[in-house]
């Protein structure tokens, strides 16, 4: 656990939870909400990451706490959240970020695969959702935003993760519906292809020619996914629930062949 506080008279400002916030779209979102005044809490399994990430946030003046939680697991889960209540006293936002991928023809693919995916990307969003919207609940206001993708459209090579993000579209509808009454909205970002550590797994051959199927002509960064969970993130959008926005350079608009 790293944690760094600033005294801060800023004791009511809100707590935003990011999960795989220790790097790449996650640490570009927790920076957002941090710049907007909110304390943060890391979710991330990478130990050495979370420090990097916690050190920078603490430097730039936010109050950041970095928690080493594999959110696929329940009981981790439910006490990073009481962790964060112990220290912060509440939570506002909920960033359900931390994804992976394990792109194989599903004749390749392996069981393994296939759950690994289904856990991380899909099954850590019910159980983040699940522990947050009790203090939430109380507090009558929350705002969850949910990372899909684009590739929830379908993708040769990506049945298991096109399907934990489709299910992650749904997850986010039935939340909406269920928690509207409540103050606590849930919404989705369906981001393209972001300049990542992910990213940068892709040999460069296939991240050029990832980059030429964005109509837009270039890659996302992860500000540019911040930018949109900041949206809703805001208090004011307390009218939009249920949504799931794409942030893509227009991919979304055509049948990109790779
Ligand atoms: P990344 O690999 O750069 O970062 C993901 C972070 O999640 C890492 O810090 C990792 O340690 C953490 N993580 C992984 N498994 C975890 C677990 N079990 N518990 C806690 N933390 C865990 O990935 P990224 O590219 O920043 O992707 C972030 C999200 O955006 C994912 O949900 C991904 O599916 C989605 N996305 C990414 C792209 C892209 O082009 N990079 C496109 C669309 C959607």
């Amino acid at each position: 656990m790293n944690a760094s506080h600033h005294s801060s008279e800023a004791d009511n400002a809100e707590v935003a939870i990011v999960t795989g916030g220790a790097k790449g779209i996650g640490l570009g979102i927790a920076r957002a909400l941090a710049h907007h005044g909110r304390r943060i809490a890391l979710f991330d399994l990478d130990r050495a990451a979370l420090d990097q990430a916690s050190t920078e946030l603490a430097a730039s003046g936010a109050e950041v706490i970095g928690l080493a939680v594999d959110v696929t697991k329940g009981e981790s889960v439910n006490q990073a959240v009481d962790a964060v209540m112990e220290r912060f006293g509440r939570v506002d936002v909920l960033v359900n970020n931390a994804g992976i991928v394990r792109d194989k023809r599903i004749t390749k693919m392996s069981d393994e695969d296939w759950d690994i995916v289904i856990d991380v990307n899909l099954k850590s969003q019910f159980l983040c959702c699940r522990a947050v919207l009790t203090p939430m609940s109380t507090a009558r206001y929350g705002r969850i935003v949910n990372i899909a993708s684009r590739a929830w459209l379908g993708g040769v090579g990506q049945s298991n993760y096109s399907a934990s993000k489709g299910g992650v579209v749904s997850l986010t509808r039935s939340l909406a519906l269920e928690w509207a009454s409540a103050g606590i909205t849930v919404n989705a970002i369906a981001p393209g292809i972001v300049d990542t550590p992910l990213f940068r797994t892709f040999d460069s051959a296939l991240q050029e020619r990832l980059q030429k199927s964005v109509p837009a002509q270039r890659i996302g960064t992860p500000a540019d996914i911040a930018q949109a969970v900041s949206f809703f993130a805001q208090r004011e959008a307390s009218y939009i629930t249920g949504q799931t926005l794409y942030v893509c350079g227009g991919r979304s608009l055509s049948s990109p062949s790779v």
